[in-house]
C-alpha cells in the first residue's frame, strides 16, 4: 500500500443498485478514522480499471447493466489481476460476485463469462430471492454475524476448494445454505444494504487485508443501535414483522 489507501468504486453508473456506493465511503471513513489517509477512485463505465488500488468495489446491478459490465470487467481483467497478485482486496456484492465468477445466467438465461478470479459460477434459479438475510461468517474470520438485504435471480455453484462467506441463518445467498465466498484478498457476497455499513467488521477485514495491521475498535453508537435494530428485525415473523415494518415507516 503506498500512504494514501485508494478505494476502487468501480463502474458505481452500471454496479450500483440499493446504495452500494456506502460501502466505498465506510471504509473511507474507518480509514481516516484510524489516520490512514483514504481516498476514492471512481472508474465509470468504459473506462480502463486501474491497477493501483488497494481495495476494489464491485456491487450489484440490474441484468443489462450486468452484461455491459462484464465487457468492461473482462478488458480490464489483467489489472485487477495485477493489484490482487500484489495484495489488493476486492469486494463483490451479488452481480458484482456473479462476475468474478466463470459464468453467470444473464437476462433470458444466457451463459455469460465471467472474470473467473473464483472458481464459482452462476445458474438462473426458479425464482427471485428478495428479503433480508442473516449470515454467520466462517469462523477463521473472526466476523460477527453479517446482516444484509439481497434480491437476485442467479444461484451460485463454488467449486470443490472454494469455501463461502459463511452459512445463511435467515435468506437464500448462493441457494444451498451457504453465502457468497472467501477466497485470498477476495469477498463475495449476496447482500447489499448496502453490506458494509451493516457490518463494520467487514470493512475492517479488508482494511487489515490490504494495510497488514489488525485495527482497533472504533466507538460508533449509531452504527451499533442501526445493526441491531436491523439484526433484530431479521429474526421477527407475522404479526411483529409488521408491527416493525410500520414503525419503520413511520420513522
Ligand atoms: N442480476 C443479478 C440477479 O438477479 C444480480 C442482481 C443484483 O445485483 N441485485 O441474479
Amino acid at each position: 500500500m503506498s500512504s494514501v489507501l485508494r478505494i476502487a468504486l468501480v463502474y458505481p453508473d452500471l454496479l450500483g443498485t440499493y446504495g452500494d456506493r456506502g460501502n466505498a465511503l465506510v471504509l473511507e471513513h474507518r480509514a481516516r478514522a484510524r489516520g490512514i489517509e483514504a481516498t476514492i477512485v471512481e472508474v465509470p463505465a468504459g473506462t480502463p480499471l486501474p491497477d493501483s488500488c488497494d481495495i476494489y468495489l464491485l456491487g450489484g446491478g440490474e441484468d443489462a447493466p450486468q452484461v455491459a459490465a462484464a465487457e468492461g470487467l473482462r478488458a480490464s481483467r489483467a489489472a485487477l489481476t495485477r493489484a490482487l497478485d500484489g495484495g489488493a482486496a476486492l469486494l463483490a456484492v451479488c452481480a458484482g460476485f456473479q462476475l468474478i465468477g466463470h459464468h453467470y445466467a444473464a437476462a433470458g438465461g444466457r451463459s455469460m463469462e465471467g472474470l473467473a478470479l473464483v472458481d464459482l459460477h452462476t445458474v438462473p434459479g426458479p425464482d427471485r430471492i428478495i428479503g433480508e438475510v442473516l449470515v454467520e461468517p466462517d469462523p477463521s474470520t473472526g466476523l460477527p454475524t453479517i446482516t444484509g438485504f439481497e434480491n437476485h435471480g442467479g444461484r451460485t455453484h463454488l467449486g470443490p476448494g472454494e469455501r463461502p462467506l459463511g452459512r445463511v441463518r435467515r435468506g437464500g445467498g448462493n441457494g444451498d445454505g451457504s453465502d457468497g465466498v472467501l477466497h485470498g484478498g477476495i469477498v463475495g457476497t449476496y447482500l447489499h444494504g448496502p453490506v458494509l455499513p451493516r457490518n463494520p467488521a467487514l470493512a475492517d477485514h479488508l482494511l487489515a487485508h490490504v494495510t497488514g495491521t489488525a485495527l482497533g475498535p472504533l466507538d460508533e453508537p449509531v452504527v451499533d443501535r442501526y445493526r441491531a435494530e436491523r439484526l433484530s428485525f431479521a429474526t421477527l415473523t407475522g404479526s411483529a414483522r409488521r408491527r416493525a415494518e410500520r414503525r419503520l415507516h413511520r420513522g
